[in-house]
Order: C-alpha cells, then sequence, then structure tokens
C-alpha cells in the first residue's frame, strides 16, 4: 500500500469520527470517498458507522466501481464515480444526512435550480448554487445519471428527501463546504418566515470575482 493511500485511509477515519461526533452523521447514514493519485477510489464501506471506520477496512474500488481491496463499498458509491467522472479536479466527496440539510430537501422550493439562499459570503463561496435533484429511491441508478448532470456545473448539490453531495479538491475542502452548507441551512430555518436580507447579485459576483478559482 502507497504512503498516500495509507494516509487518505487514516484521515478518513478521522474525518468520519469527527462528523460523528458532531452529530452531521448518525447511525450507519452518509458516506465518505477520497480519489487516489493512481485514479483508484476510497469509499466507506457499506453499513458502517463513521462514527467507527478501520483503515483496513475502507473499501478501495476502481472507477469503473469493481472492489479492489477492503470491505464491499457503500450502496451510495455508484454517485460518488459519476462525481468524480464528470469534475476532474475532485478529490474527496462528503455525503451525509444531516438534520438541516435534509430538512431543506424535504422543503417545496420554488426553483429547483437554487435551494440555499446566498445568506452569508461563506455559504455563497463554499457551497455556491445549491440544485435540488428529484427524489429516487436508495440504489436507484437513475441517481447516477441525474447527479452526472449536475456536477457538470456544481461541486454541491441537494438529492430531494435525502440529503447533499459535495465535492472538493481535498477531504478536508469537501467536508468544510459541507459543514458550511448544513451550517447555512440551520441559520436559513432559524430565519423563519421573518424578512431575511440575503446578499445582493452585486455582492456574489464581487466574491466570485474576488475567490474563484
Ligand atoms: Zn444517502
Amino acid at each position: 500500500m502507497s504512503d498516500e493511500e495509507r494516509e487518505q485511509r487514516e484521515k478518513l477515519v478521522r474525518f468520519g469520527a469527527l462528523l460523528y461526533e458532531r452529530r452531521l452523521a448518525h447511525g450507519s447514514a452518509g458516506n465518505l470517498s477520497v480519489r487516489l493519485g493512481d485514479g483508484a477510489i476510497l469509499v466507506t464501506p457499506t453499513n458502517s458507522s463513521l462514527g467507527f471506520l478501520e483503515p483496513d477496512r475502507i473499501s478501495k474500488v476502481a472507477p469503473t466501481g469493481e472492489l479492489l481491496a477492503g470491505d464491499p463499498p457503500s450502496k451510495e458509491a455508484f454517485f460518488h464515480l459519476a462525481v468524480y467522472e464528470e469534475r476532474p479536479a475532485a478529490k474527496a466527496i462528503v455525503h451525509l444526512h444531516s438534520t438541516h440539510a435534509v430538512a431543506l430537501s424535504c422543503l417545496c422550493h420554488e426553483r429547483d435550480d437554487d435551494v440555499l439562499p446566498p445568506l452569508t459570503a461563506y455559504g455563497v463561496m463554499r457551497v455556491g448554487r445549491l440544485p435540488l435533484l428529484r427524489y429516487f429511491r436508495p440504489g436507484d441508478r437513475a441517481l447516477a445519471e441525474a447527479v452526472r448532470e449536475a456536477a457538470k456545473r456544481h461541486h454541491a448539490m441537494l438529492l430531494a428527501n435525502h440529503g447533499p453531495i459535495v465535492a472538493g479538491r481535498t477531504l478536508e475542502e469537501a467536508v468544510h463546504a459541507y459543514e458550511e452548507l448544513e451550517e447555512t441551512a440551520k441559520v436559513f430555518f432559524l430565519l423563519g418566515e421573518r424578512k431575511a436580507s440575503p446578499l445582493s447579485f452585486e455582492a456574489i459576483a464581487e466574491l466570485n470575482r474576488a475567490f474563484s478559482s
């Protein structure tokens, strides 16, 4: 096993425990993945709890999904593979069923192309526009196609009545963006029916100019 793979396996264990302790992951819900330099993907195993991962049992799969090492991968690994295929710069993906983000995914939205208001600069910078993908039953392979389509333009997306998928250039970046999404959703619900003052179109354009990479 390469040093890179060993390091990334340990990192998945650490971040899994962190997300579990922060109650962003519960039971055996949610999955994390990392793409290695050789293109293989490390993904959390099926029925594993993110709070209690073991480095050597983490699944290693080929970009086609074939198991190369470790336990069988999460049943949701197929949509991680679709995002990696569509976004060459993505090196890590976080998918959780955290409370506020899931609540947001269960609302009726006027527009499905952007369901999280631009309330704060960090929300805009880390999450950006958040499209809502329609509901699919767990394991439905048609979800991979919908995810692939959304991943062409978005590193973060929300699955209806399910939860978000967030990609990043590193596991840290994907986790931070996921946490920003969850916190922004929490703020959105705290504001409730009160009239909020989201960032203006100009403010968002300025952020995109200043921080786009
Ligand atoms: Zn899920």
